[in-house]
C-alpha cells in the first residue's frame, strides 16, 4: 500500500513513538517483554529454552503449583467444563461463585464480596458504577492504571495527590476537599511498582475527618499482609474503617480474576450496576475453583507457614542487595512498624539503562521485571524482584550473584545506554519522517 492510501488515523498510530521503540527493541533482541515461557509455573522457569530463576511472578505463595489448587482447578473444569458461554448476570453464575464470594467475605470481615473476571475490570467496574460526576475521587499518583481508567469512565473530577506524600492529601482535603455530591479516597495499599504500603491509619483519619469514603486496592497485599492474608488493611488495623476493598484472584492467589468487597448496599450497587461485572462473560470454572482452594489454603495453617516463608526470602534477598550496595527502594515505616511485602524495587533511572540490566540479568539465567515510565516517573525506572515462598536459598543467591556481576560491570552499560538512547532517537525521527 502506498504512503497516499494509507488512512492519516493508521499512518498516526503505526508512527507512535512507543510503537517505532518497541519494534527496533523486539527486532534487536532486547525486549524485556513477552518472553515466552515453555513450562511449568514455578520459581524457576523454562523460559525462551533456558531455566531461570523466576523473580517476575506475582505467585507471591507458589500457589500456581500446590497440588490441591491443581487439583481443584481440575475439579471444577470436570464438573462444569471449559466455560460458562454467559455473563454473570444470566447463565454465568455457578454454585462455586457463590461458595468463593461468601469465603471472601468471611475472610475480609465484609457483609458480602462479588467477583469480576479480573482485578483490573473490578476496579473500573466499581469506580464507574459507585461515582458520578458531581462526586470528587482523590487518588495517590501512583494508584494502578484501572483507578485511573475507572475514574475516568466515571466522569467524577479526579484530584491526585504525589505517591504517598499524606501531608499533601490532607492539605487538598482542607483546601478542595468538599463536593456537590460525596468524596471517594482510593489508594493501593502496596502500590506495584516499588512494593512500599500506604500509610492507611492516616487516610482513613483523614476520611473519616472529611466525610469521605475509603477505597483501597489491596492486590499486592492479599495472601502477603494481614494475620490470615487478607491484606494490608487487616495487617494495619483498619479493615473497620475501609469501606471498599479490592483484590485480584491473579497474584496470591494463583488464579485469574478480581473481587470488591464491602457492606451489602455496595455490593447489590455493582450486582447490578457495574458494566464490566454484566456484559463479559465470566472466567473459565478452572479458575474460579483454583481460586476458591487458594483463599482456602491461604487461611490455613500452611498459609501461615507460606507467608512466613515468604517474608523470610524477602528478608534475606534485601539484605544481600543491600550489602551488594544496590540502591533499593526501603520499606515501609507505619506506626513505627517497618512493613515487607513480596516486592524488592531497585532504583535504577534511566529507562534504557534498566533495560540493558534487565537482559545482563536475563541472559545470566535470572528473570526479573523492568518497570519504565509511564509505570513509574520519567526517570524512575526500576527493575523490580517478586520474591515467592517457594523460592529456595539456592535460587536467591544465585540470583545476588549475578547481580554482583552485573553490578561491576554499570559504568560500561550507562555509557552504552546514553549512546543506544542517541541511536533510537534518531532511528525512530527517521522512520516517522520517512512515513509521512
Ligand atoms: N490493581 C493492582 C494494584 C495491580 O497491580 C493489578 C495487576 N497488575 C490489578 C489491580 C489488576 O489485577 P488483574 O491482573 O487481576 O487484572
Amino acid at each position: 500500500m502506498s504512503q497516499r492510501e494509507i488512512p492519516t488515523i493508521l499512518r498516526r498510530i503505526r508512527d507512535d513513538h512507543r510503537t517505532l521503540e518497541y519494534r527496533l527493541a523486539n527486532r534487536n533482541s532486547a525486549l524485556p517483554y513477552f518472553r515466552p515461557i515453555t513450562g511449568h509455573v514455578g520459581s524457576a522457569m523454562q523460559i525462551e529454552g533456558r531455566e531461570r530463576v523466576m523473580l517476575g511472578s506475582n505467585n507471591y505463595l507458589g500457589l500456581a503449583s500446590h497440588p490441591r489448587v491443581i487439583a481443584a482447578a481440575r475439579g471444577a473444569l470436570h464438573r462444569y467444563g471449559t466455560g460458562t458461554a454467559g455473563s454473570r448476570l444470566l447463565n454465568g453464575t455457578l454454585d462455586l461463585h457463590a461458595e468463593l464470594e461468601a469465603e471472601l467475605a468471611d475472610w475480609l470481615g465484609t457483609d458480602d464480596a462479588l467477583v469480576f473476571v479480573s482485578g483490573y475490570q473490578a476496579n473500573v467496574g466499581m469506580l464507574s458504577a459507585l461515582l458520578c460526576e458531581s462526586d470528587v475521587v482523590v487518588c495517590d499518583s501512583a494508584d494502578h492504571a484501572s483507578i485511573l481508567d475507572g475514574v475516568a469512565l466515571s466522569g467524577a473530577r479526579l484530584m491526585p495527590f504525589r505517591h504517598g506524600r499524606i501531608d499533601r492529601l490532607e492539605r487538598l482535603m482542607q483546601r478542595h476537599g468538599s463536593a456537590d455530591g460525596g468524596v471517594l479516597i482510593v489508594v493501593d495499599s502496596v502500590f506495584s511498582m516499588g512494593g512500599d504500603v500506604a500509610d492507611l491509619p492516616r487516610i482513613a483519619n483523614v476520611c473519616r475527618e472529611a466525610d469521605a469514603a475509603l477505597a483501597v486496592d489491596e492486590a499486592h497485599a492479599i495472601g502477603v499482609l494481614g494475620p490470615h492474608g487478607e491484606g494490608a488493611a487487616a495487617e494495619l488495623g483498619v479493615a473497620a474503617a475501609t469501606h471498599i476493598r479490592v483484590g485480584t484472584l491473579s497474584k496470591a492467589l494463583a488464579s485469574s480474576g478480581g473481587f470488591v468487597a464491602g457492606d451489602s448496599g455496595v455490593i447489590d450497587t455493582l450486582r447490578v450496576s457495574a458494566r464490566s461485572f454484566l456484559f463479559t462473560s465470566t472466567a473459565v470454572p478452572a479458575a474460579v475453583g483454583a481460586a476458591l482452594m487458594a483463599v482456602k489454603i491461604c487461611r490455613s495453617a500452611e498459609g501461615a507457614e507460606l507467608m512466613g516463608r515468604l517474608h523470610e526470602n524477602v528478608r534475606y534477598l534485601r539484605r544481600g542487595l543491600g550489602e551488594i550496595g544496590l540502591p533499593i527502594v526501603e520499606p515501609s515505616r507505619i506506626d513505627g512498624r517497618e512493613l515487607d511485602t513480596a516486592i524488592v524495587a531497585v532504583n535504577i533511572g534511566y529507562s534504557y539503562y534498566a533495560v540493558l540490566l534487565w537482559k545482563a540479568l536475563y541472559d545470566r539465567g535470572i528473570y526479573t521485571n523492568v518497570a519504565l515510565y509511564p509505570a513509574t516517573s520519567r526517570g524512575g525506572a526500576l527493575i523490580r524482584l517478586s520474591v515467592m515462598a517457594t523460592h529456595t536459598r539456592r535460587q536467591l543467591d544465585e540470583a545476588l550473584a549475578a547481580f554482583v556481576v552485573t553490578a561491576q560491570e554499570s559504568e560500561e552499560m550507562q555509557e552504552q545506554a546514553a549512546v543506544l538512547e542517541a541511536y533510537v532517537d534518531s532511528v525512530t525521527r527517521g522512520e516517522a519522517l520517512r512515513s509521512t
